[in-house]
């Protein structure tokens, strides 16, 4: 028993096929198994109607997602205010059950807005496992560290990586990866990213930390270090890590990015945190020219205020443009490719999701194009789905074959019993 969409609209983000097609697409178990015209009904699921379209699920390349819980809090400062002042206090007082919950409000959030993919940093991320396994999702999760100097301590944070790896790491068919997940060089020591890189090449996993997110880091990197940000990340060896996912990489100069571009390190552009949070904003279009992969990241809820991936992409498109005084700056392909492809690319799992083809899994999202703001629906989807869609489009999201969200309705999550234990979390917190 498998799904048959049936005459339907496909972006299929396959660069071998035309950008959009009207056809069938069948599933089979976990996998797409046939994409073409006419596919026999026999006993599968057949969706048909009109004016839906289907395509590959967003990936979104960093975020934090318990921190959906601090919604709203602390707002409009700048990001070492924010963090000194505000996230790390509050932070402190989140027992691992309140991870759980946060992870499972984000998660609703992601699937009801067309996420398939994400990759997260946190603490107790055993908790983030636990909702990734219940709900259904694809998730990565890396064990955000932050050297204290108190040598228990650090080497507590070094066991729970390896534990992660060895309870998480590839489960249910590598729907969870484990990455080692240095919070950033500011707040990691030398040695103490030394020690992170030698468990990631001794254990074959990628490693995910923020990088060159404002002028402030930089400076003070160049005036600690003698080196920008990413050189230093070079000359300590992190860049020959199995994978790198760095976030933000806002202020690189040319060589900088000739480094990025020959270490193959995949960029998590953030625009709607690095706009909000007043840091600055990465030219995402010289990057591009580079060569260098780029896919797209909400950052954690509270610097936001959503984790919803088309929001991000029609900011990622439009600041762009302004930026560089150029309409043709990431076009609205462009865009797509780097909520999917390109953002599968950055996750090292390319081969297996990020676009509709024979054999890749069922990852996948289905909008109702019957509003509006699609009309008239005979020009350009591609340009529908990157400038004029509404994540409330989206009326399933499907991740390895499952449904996890159809007609707006979650299928792994109790929304309601979500809303109250947030609600009794923030009463004692806050
Ligand atoms: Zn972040």
């Amino acid at each position: 028993m498998g799904y048959l969409f049936k005459n339907i609209s496909l972006i299929t983000m396959d660069p071998s096929r035309p950008e959009v097609v009207k056809g069938d697409l069948l599933i089979e178990g976990s996998k797409i198994i046939s994409i073409g015209s006419n596919l026999p009904k026999s006993a599968h699921k057949v969706i048909e109607g009109r004016n839906l379209l289907v395509m590959p699920g967003f990936i979104n390349t960093h975020t934090h997602v318990s921190m959906s819980l601090l919604r709203g809090y602390g707002d409009d400062l700048e990001l070492f205010e924010w963090l000194n002042n505000r996230i790390w206090p509050v932070e402190t007082k989140l027992t691992k059950n309140d991870v759980y919950v946060g992870a499972k409000l984000g998660i609703a959030e992601m699937l009801l807005s067309g996420t398939t993919t994400f990759l997260d940093m946190y603490q107790d991320m055993e908790m983030v496992a636990k909702a990734i396994v219940e709900t259904g999702i694809r998730g990565h999760i890396s064990r955000g560290t932050i050297y204290t100097g108190n040598e228990k301590m650090d080497k507590a944070a070094l066991d729970q990586l390896e534990s992660l790896i060895d309870d998480f790491h590839n489960y249910d068919d590598e729907r969870i990866k484990v990455l080692a997940g240095p919070h950033a060089i500011y707040t990691n020591s030398k040695e103490f990213l030394e020690a992170q890189l030698e468990i990631v090449k001794r254990r074959n996993i990628g490693l995910h930390i923020h990088v060159s997110e404002t002028k402030k880091e930089n400076e003070d990197i160049i005036k600690t270090h003698g080196m920008t940000p990413v050189e230093y990340l070079n000359d300590i060896g992190l860049l020959d890590a199995p994978y790198v996912v760095s976030a933000h990489m806002i202020y690189l100069n040319e060589g900088d990015q000739d480094i990025v571009k020959e270490k193959g390190v995949g960029i998590a552009h953030n625009p709607k945190s690095n706009l909000k949070l007043g840091s600055g904003m990465a030219n995402v279009q010289k990057y591009l020219k580079k060569g260098i992969t780029v896919g797209l990241g909400t950052d954690g809820a509270s610097s936001n205020n959503n984790l919803d991936m088309l929001s991000e992409m029609q900011y990622a498109t439009m600041i762009q443009k302004g930026l560089n005084l150029d309409a043709t700056a990431l076009n609205a392909y462009d865009t797509l490719k780097m909520a999917t492809t390109e953002g599968a690319k950055v996750l090292n799992i390319s081969d297996r999701v990020g676009m509709l083809k024979e054999g890749y899994d069922a990852d996948l999202i289905m909008f109702d194009l019957n509003q509006p703001h699609y009309y008239p629906i005979e020009n350009n989807l591609v340009s529908k789905i990157a400038y004029s869609a509404k994540s409330s489009d989206i009326i399933m999201t499907m991740v390895k074959g499952k449904p996890l969200m159809v007609n707006r309705e979650l299928k792994t999550i109790d929304i309601e019993k979500t809303y109250k234990e947030v609600s009794e979390i923030i009463g004692r917190i806050c």
